[in-house]
C-alpha cells in the first residue's frame, strides 16, 4: 500500500486570522506535515507515526493541545486525548489530565499497558506517575494569551471554542506501507470550560476513531456536537453500509452533523484506501496531507 498522512490544528474562525498568524501555522503545518511524511517514509507504523505527529503539534504552544492548552473556568488546564489502532481496534485515551507533556503518549500507554480504554483526572495521573509519563510544570502549559483569553471569555459569558482567538485541538491520522490505519486526537478542550468536563477528543467514535475496514478519523470543532452525533463512528459506518469514498463520507458526515444539530466542526480522515479526505462546517480548518509520492499540501480554509 502507498502511505499517507493527514493531521488538522483545530477548526474555526480562521478567517479572522491575521496574516502573521496564517503564516505561523502554514509554516507549523509544513514542518509537522513532513517530518510525519518522512517517519512513515523510514517504515515507521501508522499507530507510531500519529502519536509521533500529535506530540509535535501537542508541543506547539500555537495549537490548543499540550502547551498552550486553553484554560478552563477554573484558570487550569484540563487536557483530553486518544489513539486508536485499526489494525486491531485497541483503543486508549485520558480526560481531564494536567502537567503531562504529551497526553497523546499518556492515551497511547493505557491501550498498550491496561485492559482499559479510558482513564480519567487523578487516577489518570497515578497512572502516568507508574508509566513514568513526562511532567513539566503547570507554568509551561498556561501561557499569557490563555489567560488573557480566559478573562476576555469569563467577561462575556463565553464557552466555546479556542479558534475565534486562532488555535486549536490536534489531530493525526495515517496508513502505513503494511496498510494499517490509526487516528489520534489530542486537546486542551473548550475555552472556559465547566471543570470537570470533557469532550469527544477523548471519546473513542466521537473525536476519534480507526479500523483498517473502513477508515481512520479524527475531530475538531465543538466536542458537545461530535458526541451526540458519534461522529467519528457515524463516518466509518457510511463506508461500512454505503461504501462511500473517503470524500464522499466526510461530505456526508459533516452534512448530516450540519443538518441534525447545526454541528459546528471538522473531521479529518484516511479511508482503506489510502486516501485522504476532510470536511468541516466551520469557516476554516488547520489542516495538511502527505501522499506517498507527492508533496505535502497545508490548508486553511
Ligand atoms: N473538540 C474539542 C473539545 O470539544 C475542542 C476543539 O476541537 O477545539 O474539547
Amino acid at each position: 500500500m502507498k502511505y499517507s498522512l493527514i493531521i488538522h490544528g483545530g477548526c474555526g474562525q480562521v478567517n479572522k486570522f491575521t496574516k502573521t498568524q496564517q503564516k505561523a501555522f502554514l509554516k507549523s503545518l509544513k514542518t509537522i506535515i513532513s517530518a510525519g511524511g518522512k517517519y512513515l517514509k523510514k517504515g515507521k507504523s501508522a499507530l507510531e507515526t500519529v502519536e509521533y505527529c500529535v506530540q509535535l503539534l501537542e508541543d506547539d504552544p500555537l495549537y490548543n493541545a499540550g502547551r498552550g492548552s486553553v484554560l478552563s473556568n477554573k484558570g487550569k488546564v484540563e487536557m483530553d486525548a486518544s489513539i486508536m489502532d485499526g489494525s486491531n481496534l485497541k483503543a486508549g485515551a485520558v480526560a481531564g489530565i494536567s502537567k503531562i507533556k504529551n497526553p497523546v503518549s499518556l492515551a497511547r500507554q493505557v491501550m498498550d499497558q491496561t485492559p482499559h480504554v479510558l482513564i480519567i483526572g487523578q487516577e489518570a495521573m497515578e497512572f502516568a506517575k507508574k508509566m513514568k509519563a513526562p511532567k513539566k510544570p503547570v507554568s509551561y502549559f498556561i501561557t499569557a494569551k490563555r489567560e488573557k483569553q480566559l478573562l476576555d471569555a469569563k467577561k462575556k459569558g463565553y464557552f466555546g471554542l479556542d479558534h475565534g482567538s486562532k488555535t486549536g485541538t490536534v489531530g493525526a491520522v495515517a496508513m502505513d506501507s503494511n496498510g494499517n490505519i490509526a487516528a489520534a486526537t489530542s486537546t486542551g478542550g473548550m475555552v472556559n470550560k465547566r471543570y470537570g468536563r470533557v469532550g469527544d477528543s477523548a471519546l473513542i467514535g466521537c473525536g476519534t476513531y480507526a479500523d483498517n475496514q473502513t477508515c481512520g478519523i479524527s475531530c475538531t470543532g465543538i466536542g458537545e456536537d461530535f458526541i451526540r452525533t458519534s461522529l467519528a463512528k457515524h463516518t466509518s459506518d457510511l463506508i461500512l453500509h454505503k461504501g462511500y469514498t473517503a470524500k464522499k463520507a466526510a461530505t456526508e458526515a459533516i452534512k448530516h452533523f450540519k443538518k441534525r444539530i447545526s454541528g459546528y466542526g471538522g473531521i479529518i480522515m484516511i479511508d482503506h484506501k489510502g486516501k485522504p479526505a476532510e470536511a468541516f462546517s466551520t469557516e476554516g480548518m488547520i489542516r495538511a496531507w502527505v501522499e506517498e509520492g507527492s508533496k505535502p499540501v497545508c490548508k486553511l480554509f
